[in-house]
């Protein structure tokens, strides 16, 4: 194998790049902001300006999916992140009273999160992969197309390398894109005579105002519910990070104009304040300038083969450039990660001597082992978004799909019992599909049986009329 070149310098992309100068293959990374991490990761908060990427400072949480691959497969970036005061949580064994989790289990351990703010998570992977050698970073590298060579497949584009924004042509065996949700890759094939990808489309919907904070003793708050919790028309999640961080976050419809007030910090507060069991999550003292708010969070998906051929050879797209959902799930990294290594896998079992081989067998591996992930996320995600407009519209919402009729349940099962919570966990976590975990012996109806009273369960939070007050008091 001669060079990789891969498109954008992400978190997910960083640790790809690892991956596969493990392997022995030589990877550039391509990335069009300029500036680098500074050399304490802990200092990449205040110091570090990445204007490519939107989610920079928004919250995140690295689950025990990204964890469990990030530990095995690149150990030394879990102890430099370790190292670096990335935060290490497992709700079994931190968090949950021993009668709702029914004492430590065997594999409990596979519930572990590492993490920290993106920020930080990613100045430690940008570091590591400085000092691998293999990988080669280049910042200030804005990619603005490909190169066409001779077809390895009648009629199928071969991509030999890519050009530069500044007019650079970096020839490639293999082109990566990781250039995020916003990837313009779609254009890029279209240039040099590829059909598009086949292409679906949603826009979630969903609007995030997002605030981090720390502590004076390096402590985070303590969880008086789950991370995530639905207030009807509107969402909070919790995530505590590194150095004694977290973040605190309102998702909402981006309909709902009503609130769009909560770009305002005191607006924002007092919603949060409304929220009995987060409310507590705002003592400490905010490190941002305010209310960070991001939008457009569309759910993409991308085909690269159409009618059973790809369509070119010699580029493949990975993680949030293949497919995107909404992030309240918490799920990007981690199906972005398990998508670096079936990538890594497809190289070392079929490698790229053969374009066209490769192109089918690195789309059959996506479909069986990481779709499964994005087809779930968006399945939640259309059913979240219909219970939000059902909400705005005074109304109650339900539907016959055994997934969300499942996915309801769950909520209200998995508190009463320790099989239930294990399996909420694996699911949530992004360790086992819904698919994979439904399939277990008897779990499917105790959880239909333990949760069959969701309809009537209701957050003691604020009514839609409260929300409003809260959300425009002067
Ligand atoms: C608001 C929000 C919150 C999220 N929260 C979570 C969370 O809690 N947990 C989680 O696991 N995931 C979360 N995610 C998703 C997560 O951020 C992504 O899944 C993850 O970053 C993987 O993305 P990526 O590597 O594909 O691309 P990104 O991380 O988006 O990186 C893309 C990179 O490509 C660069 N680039 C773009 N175009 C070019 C070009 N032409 N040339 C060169 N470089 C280019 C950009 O500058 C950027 O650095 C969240 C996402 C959003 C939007």
């Amino acid at each position: 194998m001669g060079q990789i070149v891969l498109v954008g310098a992400g978190v997910v992309a960083l640790g790809t790049a690892m991956l596969l100068a493990d392997d022995g293959h030589h990877v550039v990374v391509l990335e069009r902001d300029p500036e680098g991490p500074p050399s304490d990761p802990v200092e990449a908060w205040d110091h570090w300006q990445r204007p490519g990427l939107n989610q920079f400072r928004m919250a995140h949480a690295f689950l025990g999916g990204f964890r469990a691959i990030v530990e095995s497969e690149l150990p030394r970036v879990s102890r430099a992140l370790q190292g670096a005061g990335g935060l290490r949580l497992n709700f079994i064994r931190d968090v949950l009273p021993e009668q709702m989790s029914g004492g430590w289990r065997d594999g409990d351990e596979r519930y572990e999160w590492l993490t920290g703010r993106r920020a930080l998570v990613e100045a430690v992977f940008a570091a590591t992969a400085e000092t691998t050698p293999g990988v080669e970073i280049r910042r200030g590298v804005a990619v603005a197309g490909l190169i066409n060579g001779p077809s390895a497949q009648t009629g199928v584009p071969q991509v030999t390398g890519v050009r530069t924004k500044d007019g650079e042509s970096i020839p490639a065996d293999l082109v990566v894109d990781m250039s995020g949700r916003r990837s313009a890759l779609p254009g890029w094939l279209e240039d040099i005579g590829a059909r598009h990808p086949g292409e679906e489309l949603e826009d979630s919907g969903l609007l995030y105002y997002g605030r981090h904070f720390r502590s004076a003793d390096g402590s985070v708050p303590p969880f008086f519910g789950s991370p995530q919790i639905h207030w009807g028309t509107i969402s909070s999640l919790t995530l505590p990070a590194d150095n004694g961080t977290w973040s605190v976050v309102v998702v909402t419809s981006s309909r709902d104009t009503a609130l769009r007030s909560l770009r305002e910090t005191d607006r924002w507060a007092a919603v949060v304040r409304g929220l009995p069991p987060v409310s507590h999550w705002l003592d400490g003292t905010p490190i941002d300038d305010g209310v960070q708010v991001m939008a457009r969070l569309e759910d993409r998906y991308r085909g690269f083969v159409v009618d059973g051929n790809p369509v070119a050879t010699g580029v493949v797209a990975v993680a949030d450039s293949w497919a995107c959902s909404n992030p309240t799930n918490g799920r990007g990294a981690s199906i972005g990660m398990l998508h670096a290594l079936t990538l890594r896998d497809q190289l070392r079992e079929v490698g790229v001597d053969d374009p066209a081989a490769f192109a089918e067998a690195f789309h059959a591996a996506t479909t069986e082992t990481v779709e499964p992930w994005y087809r779930e996320t968006l399945t939640s995600d259309r059913h979240r978004l219909g219970e939000i407009e059902a909400g705005l519209r005074g109304e109650s919402y339900d539907s016959p799909d055994v997934a969300y009729q499942l996915e309801k349940s769950l909520d209200v099962a998995f508190p009463q019992d320790p099989e239930c919570l294990r399996a909420n966990f694996d699911i949530r976590f992004v360790l086992r599909t819904a698919e994979e975990v439904f399939a277990r012996p008897g779990l499917r109806d105790k959880v239909l049986e333990l949760g069959s009273g969701w309809r009537d369960e209701r957050p003691s939070g604020p009514s839609r009329e409260q929300l409003l007050a809260l959300a425009s008091a002067p």
